[in-house]
């Protein structure tokens, strides 16, 4: 059983035309389903609803947390889903949030694509019109140090303001 997918239901239309013009901004033109479901944020994650299906790409969200990040900063909510599609324009999804092996304390491989996925967010953010401030809002409201599969806010903060400047030399270009 995945823990993206826990108590999984249909999601606001909102946030399923969000993540639809986040996807035509990086011109993935396969469909990514947006669903609510009973997990701690945000999650990208592959999903069948039968076992005779084949697994698609999915996007979970807890509606607390968005909520309540939409009163901290709307802006931190596109940051959200522009980095939940980005881990699917990496194609991370497979294997990724293995137990931990040889009493290491981070996954590098997982930091990478968390780090990656932030840069792509501030890309997407940036082509959106958002400020460097409004695209590192995120961050700041979900401040923390070094996990196992995360890295910690500044250099989270690090990628994403690299990712804005590029589109922004992009679209000065
Ligand atoms: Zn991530």
């Amino acid at each position: 059983m995945n823990s993206c997918t826990y108590n999984i239901r249909k999601a606001h239309p909102y946030y399923q035309s969000l993540v639809n013009r986040i996807k035509s901004m990086l011109s993935m033109n396969h469909p990514i389903e947006v669903f609510e479901a009973s997990i701690d944020n945000a999650c990208a994650t592959l999903y069948k609803k039968a076992f005779w299906e084949s697994e698609k790409p999915i996007i979970t969200y807890n509606p607390n947390f968005i909520s309540q990040l939409h009163r901290v900063s709307p802006w931190a909510v596109v940051a959200v889903f522009a980095h939940e599609v980005a881990h699917h324009y990496n194609g991370d999804l497979h294997g990724r949030f293995l137990a931990k092996q040889n009493g290491n304390l981070i996954n590098y491989k997982s930091h990478r694509q968390e780090l990656n996925a932030d840069y792509i967010a501030g890309w997407v953010l940036s082509c959106e019109g958002a400020s460097l401030n409004q695209t590192t809002s995120l961050y700041y409201a979900i401040a923390m140090p070094d996990t196992y599969t995360h890295p910690a806010t500044h250099k989270r903060i690090q990628a994403a303001t690299e990712g804005w400047v590029a589109a922004r030399r992009a679209l000065a270009a």
